[in-house]
């Protein structure tokens, strides 16, 4: 077989990123934008040893999950890897990646994963569930200023108004700011010079209060004639903040240190309701929120039911963000201390606490790696609530893809809760993390995909571990 060639494949598996596998004449080989249940034919494009990649050219006969995307620049664009495979086949593949990942990377027996993880809990409708969208601004190749996503793997932009993920006011906000733009001469960053002003736009919107902020990530400390973009944005309605954030490096990280308020609140608010318990949350531009409102509702509940609590418990929720977790936790628990990187968001938890009138919980800036051996390495001294904290009932995590600190394992490992409640959004971290709390004495309870990024091949997960018996450890032993 040669570079070039053109073979056909029936492809039977989707690996992690949904690229489609077919196996031709002993060799495995990955096509991008093939689906399982699609013969096709694909141009090979590279070939190692006993596998290869290569690149579809026609489908010669569809899968019987393969829809017509409802986005034309679904290729191009690398936001939804998946649209052309309907949404139960969507769910199923997300279903599987969490299994193969707790099998394979986590070292989990097949048959404890297939009696305990639950049915992921999909959308009810996998599209304009973004509460959060960041466009980087450019030029097309006629010099016009043009908002979009980056083409999947590069830097180049292709023109995008309005991204059926996210909300309808986004068109709207990048159609105010590229005329801004356009009337006042205010160029568009360009990352080869490090010259022009506008980077990126970042939009919120409040799902429950339609709340919208708009922040300008400008290469600069200023905007020109600041009051002729708030005025165009103040005619959307629902417009809540508009502000300057201040990025000034040569880097791929979106927004720089300093926010500026330029007009209205520095913040919007949403409400996230579970059962009994609803909590208003004060959000700014440069914390964490999940991006699916209605999915983090279901994926809270889920935490809250997994960690049993029953009023009484101390609980610390590490990589807490603006609180979210820690403030449902708080309402069935004693106490609940969370642990959070980012000072904004530390200031965002603490006055979303005050804003609900919870009055139980306590947060702490910094790394979850360094918080808590630090206070693991206190003394208690006999008083009862440094007690509760190196000894909590309840741990629940929420780290970002790269998961847990090594560190922060083994610190929780000593710290022995009765149960440990992992959130996570990438599940090959997560099965790693667990196979080392596993190794550590914790017994696996229960698991449960859910959907929070339809379209795409990201999924959430979350999973209850509990103290094994001491019969259990033995047996470790
Ligand atoms: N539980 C929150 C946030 C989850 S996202 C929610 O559901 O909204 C992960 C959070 O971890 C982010 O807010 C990020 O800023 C924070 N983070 C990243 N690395 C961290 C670390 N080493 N220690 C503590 N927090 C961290």
């Amino acid at each position: 077989m040669r570079k070039n060639e053109v073979i056909e494949l029936t492809i039977v598996d989707m690996g992690t990123n949904g690229e489609g596998i077919g196996r031709y004449d002993g060799m495995t080989f990955f096509v991008k934008d093939a689906l399982i249940g699609d013969t096709i034919l694909a141009k090979v494009m590279k070939l190692k040893k006993n596998y290869g990649y290569a690149r579809l050219e026609e489908i010669t006969d569809a899968s019987p999950y393969r829809i017509a995307p409802r986005c034309a620049l679904h290729r191009r664009c690398g936001g939804c890897q998946i649209q052309a495979l309907d949404y139960p086949a969507e769910l199923s593949f997300k279903e599987k990646k969490i299994r193969n990942h707790l099998i394979h990377l986590g070292g989990f027996d097949a048959e404890l994963i297939d009696r305990i993880l639950e049915p992921i809990v999909g959308m009810d409708e996998p599209f304009r569930y973004r509460n959060k969208a960041q466009f980087p601004i450019g030029k097309d190749k006629e010099g016009n200023i043009v908002a979009g996503f980056y083409a999947s793997g590069t830097h180049c932009i292709i023109p995008v108004s309005d991204c059926l993920l996210g909300v309808p006011q986004n068109k709207e906000v990048l159609q105010a700011v590229l005329s801004y733009m356009n009337e006042n001469g205010v160029e568009p960053y360009d990352e080869t010079t490090g010259k022009g002003l506008v980077r990126h736009v970042l939009i919120r919107c409040g799902f429950s209060t339609k709340e919208i902020m708009v922040c300008l990530v400008i290469n600069g400390k200023d905007l020109p004639e600041r009051e002729a973009l708030c005025r165009k944005l103040r005619c959307i309605d629902g417009m809540t903040s508009i502000s300057l954030n201040c990025n000034q490096n040569n880097t791929n990280v979106i927004l720089g240190a300093k926010t500026e308020t330029i007009w209205g609140k520095s913040y919007i608010t949403d409400y996230l309701c579970y059962d009994d318990t609803s909590v208003a949350y004060h959000i700014s531009p440069q914390s964490f929120y999940q991006v699916n409102s209605g999915q983090a509702e279901k994926l809270y509940g889920l935490a809250l039911e997994y960690a049993g609590l029953t009023g009484k418990e101390t609980v610390w929720d590490l990589y807490c963000g603006i609180g979210t977790i820690s403030l449902f936790l708080a309402g069935k628990a004693g106490k609940v201390y969370g642990v959070e990187i980012v000072p904004q968001a530390v200031e965002d938890a603490k006055n979303n606490a005050r804003l609900n009138n919870i009055t139980n919980v306590e947060f702490y800036t910094g790394k979850a790696e360094e918080v808590l051996p630090k206070f693991y390495s206190m003394k208690s001294g006999g008083d009862a609530s440094l007690e509760g904290m190196l000894h909590p009932d309840v741990i629940v995590v929420d780290p970002p893809r790269k998961g847990c600190d090594e560190k922060c394992l083994e610190t929780m490992l000593k710290m022995q809760p009765k149960r440990i409640v992992y959130v996570s959004c990438d599940s090959a971290t997560l099965a790693r993390d667990l196979k080392a709390l596993c190794g550590g004495g914790y017994e696996l309870k229960r698991a449960r995909g859910v959907d929070q990024f339809g379209n795409t091949v990201h999924v959430e997960v979350a999973c209850c571990l509990q103290k094994a018996s001491k019969a259990n450890r033995e047996i470790r032993l």
